[in-house]
């Protein structure tokens, strides 16, 4: 629709495009999260996009200089199978040096990963804590829970906070105080909105959010 638009200069293909994609692979973190991460639909049945999809978009990129759809592509990317991407790169569909992004976008998503689990990982109650021994045994069953309902992606990151934090206040034993529940839950954000706000440095675009939408 993008190349269609552009070739015979329909500004309404070209508009209706950009809308798509954008809805797509969104600038701001939390509306990606909305669409991609918690498994929402971003078009209207019957399109719909997976992961794989994200290789055509980088051809779109390419070919056009669209900067800003770049890093949530390489997200989507970086949550395919490292054979599935490979076999894209035989087949000529990616480039050595957008293969070495993805790489680059995987090894980022799992460091942040685990500073996103840091509270957990290393047993840090909150300040305020209210019922510390009760919240350190908590935060195992907590690990143990998100790894046994598939609460994380490939990457280690948590696919859905409110998933997640409707599961500690349903189940008692994932039941933390209120002060640990809050931190954990800005600590959290505030991790995966570094990640998001990093993606460019990952895949040759450092200056992403200010990208234009639009090639000249
Ligand atoms: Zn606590």
């Amino acid at each position: 629709m993008l190349r269609l638009g552009c070739k015979y200069e329909l500004e309404h293909i070209w508009s209706e495009a950009i809308r798509r994609l954008t809805r797509c692979f969104p600038l701001s973190f939390e509306r990606f999260q909305d669409v991609v991460i918690k498994g929402g639909t971003c078009l209207a049945p019957p399109v719909q996009m997976v992961p794989l999809d994200a290789i055509d978009i980088i051809g779109v990129h390419r070919e056009l200089l669209f900067d800003s759809l770049i890093p949530p592509v390489f997200y989507s990317l970086a949550q395919l199978h490292s054979s599935d991407v490979h076999a894209t790169y035989m087949d000529k569909r990616l480039s050595f040096t957008e293969l070495s992004y993805y790489h680059d976008t995987v090894e980022t998503l799992q460091a942040f990963s685990i500073k996103a689990f840091s509270p957990i990982l290393t047993s840090t109650v909150s300040r305020l804590c209210t019922q510390p021994s009760e919240c350190l045994q908590a935060y195992a069953e907590i690990s143990k829970h998100v790894v046994r309902n598939g609460l994380l992606n490939s990457t280690g990151i948590i696919r859905d906070l409110d998933a997640l934090e409707a599961d500690i206040d349903s189940d008692t034993e994932l039941r933390l105080c209120e002060a640990c529940l809050q931190s954990f839950r800005s600590h959290h954000q505030d991790i995966c909105q570094q990640m998001w706000n990093g993606l460019g440095e990952c895949c040759g675009v450092p200056c992403w959010t200010k990208a234009v939408r639009k090639p000249a």
